[in-house]
């Protein structure tokens, strides 16, 4: 037998927020920053298909035909409905998962064929991750977490420090550097793993449902963070959100039903 994809309807809220409506939880200067001038290509997904096979006759379409495009410097948000395969695009694009066929790009560069010690180090040094959950290492302190990502990528213990304390500066945490994961606030710990995921400098942070755990003041801090730090540092954003403030705060938002990316340029839904 095979397994359908199952699909709820959009709730009509998120349709409104991904439409740009401006109803973000920080408005952005458009002009400011905003989308940058003959900017470069970051990401670029072609007919990505991604099947979850449970057995020879049960499988899943998660991902089909997946196509689009994000600009380098851009705050993109990936909506639709539960089941419509938005972790796993996120997943594939982030080089955490393989597609089924297809073709990734990231940075101009081939990634979807890239060995296990390929996407190991690209993941390790050009991407950055944010987690619904946080999943930072509940027995280290703020500074050590953010450490441990630096020194992971090769950097030397002093020179780990360092990168990590400026991280924590970035997110307004520096008073905080010593505290525990269970010392600090849902929102605190997010910004912490803003910080882990900002150390190594990467080009893009993906999040999945970065604020889905946090209270709506804590979320709209978290979203600011992120928005700040891209204008400052044009780190390119992705992330997916069921949430009309998230989605309304960022440059493009790209909709998702059945496997299908139904605007692959993040503008009008097709
Ligand atoms: P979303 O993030 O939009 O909720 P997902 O990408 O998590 O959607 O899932 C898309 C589809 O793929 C769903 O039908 C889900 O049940 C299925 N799926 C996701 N991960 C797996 C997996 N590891 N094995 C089998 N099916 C999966």
């Amino acid at each position: 037998m095979t397994t359908q994809t199952t699909l709820q309807e959009t709730p009509r809220h998120e349709s409104s927020a991904a439409e740009g409506n401006g109803h973000g939880y920080a408005q952005r200067v458009r002009g400011a920053r905003g989308p940058k001038i003959g900017a470069s290509t970051i990401i670029r997904s072609q007919d990505v298909n991604k099947r979850y096979v449970m057995s020879e006759d049960n499988y899943v379409d998660a991902l089909c035909d997946a196509t689009l495009e994000i600009e380098e410097g851009q705050t993109v948000a990936i909506m639709g409905p539960s089941g419509s395969g938005k972790s796993t695009l996120l997943h594939v694009l982030s080089c955490l998962d393989s597609a089924t066929s297809g073709e990734v790009y990231l940075d101009g560069r081939r990634v979807d064929n890239l060995s296990r010690r390929e996407l190991a180090r690209l993941r390790r040094s050009e991407i950055g991750f944010i987690f619904q959950t946080f999943n930072l290492v509940s027995s280290l302190s703020a500074i050590e977490n953010v450490m441990l990502a630096a020194e992971y990528a090769g950097k030397k213990r002093r020179d780990a420090r360092e990168a990590a304390r400026r991280a924590l500066a970035q997110v307004g945490l520096s008073e905080r550097e010593d505290h525990r994961p269970t010392e600090l606030s849902g929102g605190q710990q997010q910004r912490v793993a803003i910080a882990r995921a900002l150390v190594n400098e990467p080009k893009v942070i993906f999040g999945d449902e970065p604020t889905g755990n946090l209270d709506s003041a804590s979320s709209a801090e978290v979203v600011e963070m992120m928005l700040r730090i891209n204008r400052e540092t044009g780190t390119t954003f992705v992330l997916v959100t069921h949430d009309p403030g998230v989605a309304g705060s960022c440059d493009r938002v790209f909709h998702m039903l059945d496997g299908r990316v139904t605007n692959g340029n993040g503008r009008e839904a097709a």
